[in-house]
Parts: structure tokens; C-alpha cells; sequence
């Protein structure tokens, strides 16, 4: 299937690692010049400079903090200063602390918010004008299934990400007239750095073994495994590809099924 990303520009955010960066390398491979976010500005690098070897697509890479307006605004104003437009925004960062309510500071709800929300409101303010000038345009937010189920221990996460659902969901009715899709990819349990150090946090606290934690949770999976980067990149190419343009305010979850609803 010819995904129709030849020669768009992508911006991905939280992309030195993990799903952000499966999403970047799917989305170079499948045609688009990317823009990589992250604070880390050597590895960002390194991953930029080998996703240009390997696509023939350029690759730019900004540090950046989305904690930080002002450092969002920076990354803006690379992106477009270099490439002069953004096609397909894909917003994602660091997931909130694990954490219940009573262990949570009131600061700790705070920097979620700036974080976990913020950075989609920052990043889509700044991209929204030139989508609507070209009539053309793909924001997609990686939120996760905790929007659908809430995930133990995860409050801020389960909380916070509700509140991007519905901005989303809002948003996609306001740009629909101007050719731009909203929609977020929800990914269940995929084996990156995050998950292995949120099965590491609970093996220490229930006193069993990662493995055993990992076992656990493939036993609420009905696919029976965590799913590959890739896999969850496959679906957030597609939502920003043209094949995809009947799809807006929309979550769909990669979770082998985890969600039972
Ligand atoms: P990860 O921790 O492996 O990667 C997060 C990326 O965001 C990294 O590139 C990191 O450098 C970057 N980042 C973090 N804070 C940042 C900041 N302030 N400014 C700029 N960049 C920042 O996480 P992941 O597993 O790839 O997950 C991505 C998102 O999806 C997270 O929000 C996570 O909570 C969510 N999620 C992941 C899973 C999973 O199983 N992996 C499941 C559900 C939801």
C-alpha cells in the first residue's frame, strides 16, 4: 500500500528513544524528512544521522525540553526555519511518575500537566496555522491505554492523558473543514527503556523478579507477548498517511487486545 508520505515533513517529539523513535524511523521509511525531539542532543544525534544512512530522508535533530515553552517554541522555529512547513505532528514525551495519589506531591500534578499536556497544546499551536494555510495536515498524539483502562499506580498518567483525549477529540471537529486529521495512538504494554524500568519498579516493590512482573502482564494480554516498537509504529504511519484521510478524532490502541472493552 502506497501510504502517500513521500516528501512530508514529520515532526516527532520524545524521539531519541523508544516509541518516538520506532515512529520517526517508520514514518523516514516510508518517505518523510523528519524532525527529532528530545533532551538528549547526543544520542538524538547519532539516531538522526543514522536514520538519514538508512532512509536517504533527512533527519534533523533539535534538543529540546517540553517541559519548556520556550524550548518547544525553539524546536518550531528549527522545524519550519529548515524545512518551511510540518505535515504530520506526532507529539509524545516521557510518561508521568508512577505513583498513587497519596505518594504524589501537588508540584508532581503540576509538572505532569506542563508535560504530558502542555507540550500537545504548545506543539499544535505552533503547527496548526501553516497545516490550515496548505489545507493539509496529521496531528497525532500517543497517549495510551490507560485512557481506556486506567493502569495501577499510574494516576497521573490515567488522569492527565484523559484530559489530550478530549482536547483531540475537540480538536479534530474544529480542523476537520481544513483537511487535518487529529488522532491518538494508544499503546498497551511494548518493550522500550520505559517499560522495563516500570517492571523493574514493580518488581522491587511487590519482591518478585522483573520476569515474573513481565509474566503478569502478558497473562492480561490475549496476543500472550508485549508488542515490538515497530508494530505500534505501523499504525501511527498509517493515521498520518493519506490513505488515512477519513480517520479523525480517533483512539485506537495497539494492545494485543489488553483493553477488554
Ligand atoms: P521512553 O521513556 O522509552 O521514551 C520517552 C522519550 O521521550 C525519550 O526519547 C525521552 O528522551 C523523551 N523525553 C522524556 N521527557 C522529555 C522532555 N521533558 N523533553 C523532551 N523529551 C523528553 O518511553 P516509551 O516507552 O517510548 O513511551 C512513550 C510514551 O508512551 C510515554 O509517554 C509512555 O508513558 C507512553 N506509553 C508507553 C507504553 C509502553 O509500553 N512502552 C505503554 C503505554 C504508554
Amino acid at each position: 500500500m502506497d501510504l502517500g508520505l513521500t516528501g512530508r515533513v514529520a515532526l516527532v517529539t520524545g524521539s531519541s528513544r523508544g516509541l518516538g523513535l520506532a515512529v520517526a524511523e517508520e514514518l523516514a521509511a516510508e518517505g518523510c524528512d523528519v524532525v527529532l525531539a528530545a533532551r538528549s542532543a547526543d544520542v538524538l544525534s547519532e539516531e538522526a544521522a543514522r536514520i538519514e544512512r538508512e532512509t536517504g530522508r533527512r533527519a534533523l535533530a533539535v534538543p529540546t525540553d517540553l517541559a519548556s515553552q520556550e524550548s518547544v517554541q525553539g524546536l518550531l522555529d528549527s522545524a519550519l526555519g529548515e524545512f518551511g512547513t510540518v505535515d504530520v505532528l506526532v507529539t509524545n514525551a516521557g510518561g508521568p511518575p508512577v505513583g498513587t495519589f497519596q505518594e504524589h506531591a501537588p508540584q508532581a500534578w503540576t509538572d505532569a500537566v506542563k508535560l504530558t499536556l502542555g507540550s500537545v497544546l504548545d506543539l499544535t499551536r505552533g503547527v496548526l496555522p501553516g497545516m490550515k494555510d496548505r489545507a493539509w495536515g496529521r496531528i497525532i498524539n500517543i497517549t495510551s491505554i490507560a485512557v481506556k483502562q486506567p493502569v495501577d499506580g499510574l494516576i497521573l498518567s490515567n488522569s492527565i492523558r484523559a484530559a489530550v483525549t478530549g482536547f483531540a477529540r475537540t480538536l479534530a471537529n474544529e480542523v476537520a473543514p481544513f483537511g487535518i486529521t487529529v488522532n491518538n495512538a494508544l499503546p498497551g504494554y511494548t518493550w522500550t527503556q520505559r517499560v522495563r524500568e516500570l517492571a523493574a519498579t514493580a518488581a522491587a516493590a511487590g519482591g518478585v523478579s522483573p520476569a515474573e512482573v513481565v509474566k503478569g502482564w502478558e497473562a492480561t494480554i490475549p496476543v500472550g507477548r508485549l508488542a515490538e516498537p515497530p508494530e505500534f509504529a505501523a499504525l501511527v504511519a498509517f493515521l498520518a498517511s493519506e490513505r488515512a484521510s477519513y480517520i479523525t478524532g480517533a483512539s485506537v490502541a495497539v494492545d494485543g487486545g489488553c483493553v477488554k472493552s
